[in-house]
C-alpha cells in the first residue's frame, strides 16, 4: 500500500484529495504548511508528495529544492494555480517530477500518482475489465464485446470510476467529485447525463440506477 504526503493548506483540497486517495486504497496524511511537509517528506514515512506551491511558512519551490538537494528522490507532483504554469515548469526544473494545474479533477491527480509510483517498478497490468468491456488505461482504447467503442474523455474517466468500482453502488456525489472534480455544483444533473451517454456506448444494462442511491457497473453476465 503506498503512502501519499499530501502538503497542502485549503481543507477542501486537502480533504478532497485525501478521500479519493483513500478509497483507491492509499494511506495518507496532510501537511497544512510548509515546514511541516518538508520535515514530513524527509521522514521516509511516505512513497510520494503531492506539493502545493502557495504554502504558509514556506512555499513549495523552497521546499523540493531542498529535499533534492538533500538527496531524497521521493517523488513529488505539484498542485499549481492555472496562471502559475511559467513558474511550475521552472519547479520541473528544479526537480519536481511532474505538476497538476488547479481546479483539476481527482483522476488527472490519480493518473499522475500511479505513473509516478510504477516508474522503476514492474509494469502493471493497465487494462480494466468487466462484463465484456475493456479499459486500456494506456492506449486509451475501449472495446464492447471485442469491438472498439469511441468515448469522449469525460465519458472514458467515468468508465474507468465504474471498472475500478465494479459491482459496488457509486453515488451521484462520488462520481460527481471522482470525475468532475471539487468545483462541480452538486446539484448538477451532469452524471445523469452521461451515464446516459456511456449507456448507449456500452450497452444499457451493463449500468444500473440503483434507486435513491446511485449506479452500479454489472459485472454478471455479458450484456450483449
Ligand atoms: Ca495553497
Amino acid at each position: 500500500m503506498s503512502r501519499i504526503l499530501i502538503a497542502e493548506d485549503e481543507p477542501r483540497i486537502a480533504s478532497f484529495l485525501e478521500k479519493g486517495l483513500k478509497s483507491n486504497g492509499f494511506t495518507t496524511a496532510v501537511a497544512e504548511d510548509g515546514n511541516g511537509a518538508y520535515y514530513m517528506a524527509r521522514s521516509g514515512e511516505f512513497d510520494l508528495v503531492i506539493l502545493d506551491i502557495g504554502l504558509p511558512g514556506r512555499d513549495g519551490f523552497s521546499i523540493l529544492r531542498d529535499l533534492r538537494r538533500s538527496g531524497s528522490a521521493i517523488p513529488v507532483v505539484i498542485l499549481t494555480a492555472r496562471d502559475g504554469v511559467t513558474d511550475t515548469v521552472a519547479g520541473l526544473e528544479g526537480g519536481a517530477d511532474d505538476y497538476v494545474t488547479k481546479p483539476f479533477r481527482f483522476e488527472e491527480v490519480l493518473a499522475r500518482i500511479r505513473v509516478r509510483l510504477r516508474d522503476g517498478v514492474a509494469p502493471t497490468e493497465t487494462v480494466l475489465r468487466a462484463g465484456g468491456v475493456a479499459l486500456d488505461l494506456r492506449t486509451r482504447r475501449v472495446q464492447v464485446g471485442g469491438r472498439n467503442v469511441e468515448l469522449t474523455a469525460r465519458e472514458f474517466t467515468l468508465l474507468e470510476t465504474f471498472l475500478q468500482h465494479q459491482g459496488q453502488v457509486l453515488a451521484r456525489e462520488q462520481l460527481l467529485s471522482h470525475v468532475w472534480g471539487y468545483d462541480y455544483d452538486p446539484g448538477s444533473n451532469v452524471v445523469d447525463v452521461y451515464v446516459g451517454y456511456l449507456r448507449r456506448k456500452v450497452g444499457v444494462d451493463r449500468i444500473s440506477t440503483v434507486r435513491g442511491m446511485g449506479y452500479r457497473f454489472e459485472v454478471g453476465e455479458e450484456a450483449d
